[in-house]
């Protein structure tokens, strides 16, 4: 007889393994199905100190971020981070293999998940060989897309920010220090810019861009980033034979909003495809595995219970509320106002004053924690001007 697994978790990104890690150590038995045939598209993400901590990364740590800073054409602003506070260089490869062991290998790799259905009342998900995995729930930690939720009916997060990175090796920079950079339009048109020294020669960089007020294509932003590049005055990258970069990665992410729901009875929605880490200015890795850590305890509550209902589930969408959620509301302010109603000039208007910010004050903007004397910093007269003559542009626009 085919065994049945109490839960399988779909995709062995960052929250499928967060959330795998997590089971290992309960009452649940559980396998992960990977489409890929390794751990593919891995990159470095950059995770708060205080959550590596928490969740003990410090072995994946490649470096430490020190400041970040605004360029603009006319002059470059620098911040420092306080001594405890920082983000810490994260290498996703690393920490994958480092779950793969403690997890014991329970992750079958090439198998896409092409369908889910009820045989005889069990769930069973269906890969693209026609083998049939049984269980009693499903993790969808499938990322953009939500390729398993919408199969079960329920709607994932839209996609709207794009951004592209490079490893590059060989390479030598004149300023070493680790930041991250926020640009004016000139460079990005809604976003920031990375440049993080690996080991020795290596770097890692990257540019993101939110859309649709500027919908960039790959080109575009190689451009952008070759430019960013020059001015920060790198040096050896061939752009043309590509010879120093190893490492190539145009994605899209969910930058917008959470999905409506993350559970329904039998599934629970966690990271990309829930639309999680969908923070105003990125750093959403922090939510994924918060929410892993959550998602562990209710599936194990929901085993003993032999209770895999939407409202056995529900203390889940709860917590993200509580915890997450407090913020929301002006995450989703902001990012409508910045999709719909931002253009070139209100950027850089918005780039001039997140740069009159504290460097505590803006480490609370790179958390989405706003308060209301941060916003009250954020806004100007001008800005506000600028976004009402864009509102009635918008509006006309409908109108014809
Ligand atoms: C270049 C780049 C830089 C980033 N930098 C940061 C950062 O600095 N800080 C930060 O917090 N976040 C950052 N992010 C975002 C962060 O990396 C993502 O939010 C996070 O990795 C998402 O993890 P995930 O597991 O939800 O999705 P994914 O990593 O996309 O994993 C989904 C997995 O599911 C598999 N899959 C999908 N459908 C199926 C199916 N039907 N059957 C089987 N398998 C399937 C896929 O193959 C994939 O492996 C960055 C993202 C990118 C692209």
């Amino acid at each position: 007889m085919q065994k049945k697994y109490d839960v399988v978790i779909v995709g062995a990104g960052l929250a499928g393994l967060s959330v795998a890690q997590e089971l290992q150590n309960r009452n649940v038995s559980f396998i992960v199905v990977e489409g890929s045939k390794k751990f593919g598209h891995r990159h470095h993400i950059g995770i708060f100190n205080s959550q590596v901590k928490k969740f003990n990364l410090e072995s994946c740590v490649v470096n430490r971020l020190r400041r970040f800073t605004f360029l603009t054409p006319a002059k470059s602003f620098v911040h420092l981070f306080g001594r405890k506070e920082g983000i810490s260089y994260v290498d996703l490869n690393k920490l994958s293999s480092i779950i793969d062991k403690r997890i014991k290998g329970k992750i079958r790799f090439n198998t896409w998940i092409k369908d889910i259905c009820y045989v005889g009342g069990e769930l069973c998900l269906v890969d693209e060989n026609k083998n049939n995995i049984f269980a009693k729930m499903v993790i969808d930690c499938s990322g953009k897309g939500s390729s398993i939720s919408s199969k079960m009916g329920v709607e994932g997060s839209d996609i709207y920010c794009k951004t592209l990175s490079y490893t590059l090796d060989n390479c030598s920079a004149k300023d070493k220090s680790n930041s991250i950079t926020f640009l004016d339009s000139s460079l990005t048109s809604s976003g920031g810019a990375w440049i993080v020294p690996l080991k020795g020669t290596k770097f890692h960089v990257g540019i993101s861009n939110m859309f649709p007020y500027n919908k960039p294509g790959r080109e575009e932003l190689e451009k952008k980033l070759n430019l960013f590049l020059i001015k920060k005055e790198i040096h050896g990258v061939d752009f043309r034979r590509s010879r120093r970069i190893t490492k190539k990665i145009f994605k899209d992410s969910p930058a917008i909003r959470p999905a409506k729901r993350f559970v329904k009875d039998n599934l629970i929605l966690l990271g990309d495809s829930a639309g999680q880490p969908s923070s105003f200015f990125g750093m959403g890795s922090p939510a994924i595995l918060d929410m892993a850590r959550v998602a562990a305890g209710i599936v194990e509550e929901a085993v003993k219970k032999d209770d895999f209902s939407r409202s056995q589930l529900s203390s889940y969408e709860t917590y993200w509320k509580k915890n997450f959620g407090r913020y929301e509301f002006f995450n989703g302010v902001l990012r409508e106002i910045v999709m719909r109603l931002f253009d070139d000039e209100a950027w850089d208007l918005m780039i001039d004053k997140l740069n009159s910010l504290s460097g505590k004050e803006f480490f609370e903007v790179l958390k989405s924690n706003y308060t209301l004397g941060i916003l009250f910093k954020l806004s100007s007269f001008r800005l506000a001007i600028k976004l009402f003559s864009n509102f009635i542009e918008v509006v006309y626009d409908r109108r014809v």
